[in-house]
């Protein structure tokens, strides 16, 4: 009550998926379950509490403030740690928490040697080295200043990890570039090792390299979507079926978002349908209205292309999507009530409707999609 929809996440899919992965990552591999952005929309706390149960111990987040709301839910025993964003100010606080961190460029270096120096504390750091992705990440020609700092100052940090990020594995076209990024990568591993400075955990890959180049999978690797039961691309998921077609648990949606019809009536021939002139209605038509509109994560871009399941059949939004309500067809529901249940994204009795077949109309990602789900939707844990 007191909302227009709610979001199931499924216990079941979400331990099919880790399962999946632990599987190719093997034991020796630590799973950092990545849950920046409201763990892409399913909801940090719920994700977390599924993520523990499920035996998973470390968690990346984007940003200082994401981690303010991890270190809250999460178990004293999970490590955390902050990918992008910490500012100056945020450092003391996350070193007196344990919390790890990216360091990617000098400045942030210095500062958190500084503070761990006064506050007689190890700064936990994850060195980030850039290998052309081109976005974060210390360059190749700082490396004699980078060791030469590190080596100072060994006793005010402990190098948890050595990392970097790839520019696009989810498609075979940036093979190329991926594979020289790789290559980067041993070579300041490489770096590293002559100066007997080791990182605990070296992690490289997100769901698509962890899913498509296993030599990237270290000791750590880093996943977002897959566990969330979605391939980065379409690429990936036949890359996994090709290589073992027989695999039974594939990666499996765990999201589902519902709500219900809130009027139901009929609109006569030659009538335009909500604002403008988008969809005219050129026979009798009957017509359901949702209360879900683009304030509550269902674009625009839905206008006329969008479908959902209403009594187990498919339905067209018609007109475009407003700010608190879209309308969609219903003529061919002869039955159809004030009430009834409408599933966004998920299954319906036969029928299911998966956030890409719904992306793939409005040219979106499963991650903006996903990304863009308003964290006020209630979410419930369900088997
Ligand atoms: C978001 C992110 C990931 C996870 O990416 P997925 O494609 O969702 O698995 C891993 N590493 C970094 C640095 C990220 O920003």
């Amino acid at each position: 009550m007191f909302h227009t929809s709610h979001i199931e996440i499924s216990k079941s899919a979400y331990k099919n998926n880790i399962k999946y992965l632990r599987k190719i990552i093997g034991k020796e591999t630590r799973l950092s379950s990545v849950i920046k952005g409201n763990a892409y929309g399913h909801g940090i706390d719920h994700i977390i509490s599924l993520a523990e149960e499920a035996g998973i111990d470390h968690f990346s987040v984007f940003s200082a403030n994401e981690a303010l709301d991890a270190l809250k839910l999460k178990s004293e025993l999970s490590g955390l740690m902050i990918m992008g964003l910490l500012d100056y100010e945020e450092i003391a606080w996350a070193i007196q928490n344990r919390v790890e961190f990216f360091v990617f460029d000098p400045g942030r270096l210095e500062k958190a040697i500084n503070i761990a120096k006064s506050i007689n504390k190890k700064a936990r750091i994850h060195i980030e080295v850039e290998t052309g992705f081109n976005r974060t990440g210390f360059e190749y020609r700082y490396m004699p200043k980078l060791i030469n700092f590190l080596k100072k100052n060994r006793e005010h940090y402990t190098f948890e990890g050595l990392c970097t990020h790839f520019a696009g594995a989810e498609s075979i076209s940036n093979f190329v570039r991926v594979k020289n990024q790789i290559k980067m990568f041993h070579k300041f591993n490489r770096y590293f090792k002559r100066h007997n400075l080791f990182p605990l955990r070296r992690h490289t890959a997100s769901s698509a390299a962890t899913l498509t180049y296993s030599q990237t999978i270290m000791e750590m690797v880093r996943v977002g979507i897959a566990q969330y039961g979605f391939w980065p691309s379409p690429e990936t998921h036949m890359y996994r079926f090709r290589k073992n077609p027989s695999e039974s648990n594939f990666l499996r949606r765990i999201i589902s978002w519902k709500s219900r019809v809130m009027v139901v009536k009929e609109v006569e021939p030659g009538e335009f349908i909500g604002y403008g002139t988008s969809y005219l209605a050129n026979k009798k038509i009957k017509i359901a209205v949702i209360p879900v509109g683009y304030a509550n994560g269902f674009s625009r871009a839905f206008s006329n292309t969008g479908r959902v399941l209403i009594r187990g059949r498919r339905v067209p939004v018609i007109g475009t999507v407003t700010m608190n309500t879209m309308t969609v067809n219903v003529s061919d529901l002869p039955n159809v009530e004030k009430g009834d249940e409408v599933v966004i994204i998920g299954k319906q009795r036969r029928l299911s409707i998966s956030v890409s077949s719904f992306c793939e109309m409005s040219e979106q990602l499963n991650y903006q999609v996903l990304a863009r789900l308003p964290a006020n939707i209630p979410r419930y844990i369900v088997k």
